[in-house]
């Protein structure tokens, strides 16, 4: 399936969540969930039907999905692999879309979004160990060093999303030098500490694909 190009608030109204698709405006009052807009094509003053249990695993799925700004084939080949893992299921899916490039791009403050950091990837300007990384779903290791490189440093988007490193730090599976946009994957995280998205069930994506 191609790749969704329309408004991306959209998403989040169909989901009723902020799925911080966007970047500065997800943290400003112009956000539509913030100023509670219904799902798309609701009429706000209608009551919320009851949801299957089909209905909520799927939703459940497809919030995480476009969370990390996946495809449902890529996505569901995560799932797949995470199966084969010891452990549990739904921890070791978190861990897999943890460890993607973009992903550490985005918390590691080099950039606004997951899509921009998905961006960024793409255009080259992220080493990896010192190794150039264009592919935005390469799994980063425990002690992995992502920097960005010197075709990157001058970019007004990395620099300005780095300024929100002042603000909020960043995760604690992550260590980073803002100076020299250098950061480095610590470890693997634990589901506990993805304290963002701590309110998704991730059990609910494992039943619905174990039907
Ligand atoms: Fe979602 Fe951000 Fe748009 Fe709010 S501003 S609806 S969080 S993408």
């Amino acid at each position: 399936m191609a790749r969704y190009t329309g408004p991306v608030c959209r998403l989040c109204r169909a989901e009723q969540k902020k799925l911080m698709l966007k970047g500065g405006r997800c943290r400003s009052d112009k956000c539509p969930i913030n100023k509670k807009r219904p799902a798309p094509g609701k009429d706000p003053k209608a009551r919320p039907g009851k949801r299957s249990d089909y209905g909520i695993q799927l939703r459940e799925k497809q919030k995480l999905k476009r969370i990390y700004g996946m495809q449902e084939k890529q996505f569901s080949l995560f799932f797949e692999r995470a199966l084969r893992m010891s452990g549990i299921t739904g921890e070791n899916l978190f861990v897999l879309l943890e460890r993607r490039l973009d992903n550490v791009v985005y918390r590691l403050r080099f950039a606004v979004s997951r899509s921009q950091a998905r961006q960024i990837v793409l255009h080259g300007h992220v080493t990896v160990n010192g190794k150039r990384v264009n592919v935005p779903s390469y799994l980063v290791r425990a002690d992995d060093v992502v920097e960005i490189r010197e075709s990157g440093k001058g970019l007004v988007v990395i620099k300005d999303a780095l300024k929100e490193y002042g603000r909020s730090g960043i995760m604690p599976w992550l260590s980073l030098d803002p100076d020299t946009m250098k950061g480095k994957f610590l470890a693997a995280p634990r589901r506990s500490d993805i304290t963002d998205l701590a309110d998704i069930k991730e059990q609910m994506i494992v039943e619905l694909y174990s039907k």
